[in-house]
């Protein structure tokens, strides 16, 4: 690399001189009493092509087609005539500052990970698809030369592979849609899932789950100004919910999401996706029912009865007489608080139903006055 090119014939100023040391001033072609024919070159033989120092333009070091290594990633292949650069590690120099790399010592051009293109392409060589690379593990043992620019596609190769891809894709019948059942299979038994094959299963497998919510899940994110993140967060949690799935096509339990956070799963954004296509089916229990179930225990079971009548039509509404509007959790939460101590002492005084209570008895028993009456 570090051999000068040879000066130039002073007859052509083109062709570089027949020889350096011997000194020859001339090209064979300007020799005088030529034109000679050049020796075959000393290096391959070859006829044709001979360059100076009786070597032809490929084995002669100062020549433009003399091969060597990439500079920047010490990969093999680069012509002298390209300054020792490969293509990436051109734009590397334009984007990367001179440092040191912090895993191979070198000084060169080191990226925003502080590796240099060597250790930065041997860490993407074991990438796996949707990780981080690992330039720690992966360059501890040394580093693996490879061909120079062959890392990316120059030739368009894979482009237009991509391109027939698609476009065969597209001939393909259409993957079978999602059939929704109302039923669910029980299982006999249930082995816990590996966590990594989860995972590794939600990065790769096509999913008819979000096949299915993706118009909804689009529309959805554009309506209410979803970043791509956020939106990319909920698909990839519908595909882990696609997995984790026992059979498809049944409706995803609210539990079931929940749980899904252990791998990484974004809750509240996929819960309103999924009640969006009707595939949710809501168990959370609510605070106040948990609350409404601490107060009437150790109620008379006709007390029970009617006070979860009463607490259902005030949760869900009712559209028989007597009509009733749902109410807000907030609300029912005030009711209960305040007629719960009523209850009680009812109960404490022998009463086992509602219809024993009079009037007057409601009024007795209500604060002379205040908020909580
Ligand atoms: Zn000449
Ligand atoms: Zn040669
Ligand atoms: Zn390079
Ligand atoms: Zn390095």
């Amino acid at each position: 690399m570090s051999t000068p090119p040879p000066l130039k014939c002073i007859a052509c100023r083109v062709n570089p001189v027949a020889w350096t040391k011997p000194r020859v001033d001339f090209c064979y072609a300007c020799l005088p009493g030529g034109p000679f024919t050049p020796p075959p070159c000393r290096g391959c033989g070859s006829t044709d092509a001979y360059f100076s120092q009786g070597r032809c333009e490929r084995c002669h070091p100062g020549a433009p087609l003399y091969m060597g290594s990439c500079r920047g990633c010490l990969a093999w292949g680069i012509y002298r005539r390209h300054s020792w650069l490969c293509w990436t590690c051109r734009w590397w120099r334009g984007h990367y500052p001179v440092g040191t790399c912090a895993y191979c010592d070198r000084t060169t051009y080191i990226n925003g990970a502080g590796a240099c293109r060597l250790c930065w392409e041997n860490a993407r060589r074991f990438q796996q698809p949707g990780r981080g690379v690992n330039l720690e593990d992966t360059n501890r043992h040394g580093q693996q030369l490879f061909l120079a620019n062959l890392q990316y596609d120059t030739t368009g190769t894979y482009r237009r592979r991509l391109a027939r891809e698609r476009h065969e894709r597209g001939r393909r019948p259409a993957e079978a849609p999602l059939t929704v059942t109302g039923w669910r299979q029980l299982m006999l038994f249930r082995m816990p899932p590996g966590h990594g094959a989860v995972k590794r299963r939600a990065l790769t497998q096509d999913s008819p789950l979000l096949r299915h919510c993706l118009p909804v899940l689009s529309e959805h994110a554009e309506r209410h100004g979803w970043s791509k993140r956020q939106t990319n967060a909920v698909a990839h949690t519908l595909k882990l919910l696609d997995v984790l799935q026992d059979f498809p096509g049944t409706r995803i339990r609210a539990s079931d999401v929940l749980a899904s956070t252990r791998y990484g799963a974004t809750v509240v954004s996929t819960l309103e996706i999924l009640a969006e296509v009707e595939l949710l089916e809501d168990d959370r229990v609510l605070a106040v029912e948990r609350y409404f179930d601490t107060h009437i225990t150790g109620l008379p079971s006709g007390m029970t009865e009617q006070l979860r009548l009463w607490f259902d039509t005030m949760l869900h509404g009712s559209d028989k007489t007597p009509r009733r509007r749902a109410r807000h959790v907030e609300t029912i939460h005030m009711h209960i608080l305040g007629m719960a101590p009523l209850w009680q002492t009812w109960a404490a005084q022998g009463h086992t139903s509602f219809a024993e209570i009079s009037t007057d008895d409601v009024i007795r028993a209500l604060p002379v006055k205040g908020t909580n009456r």
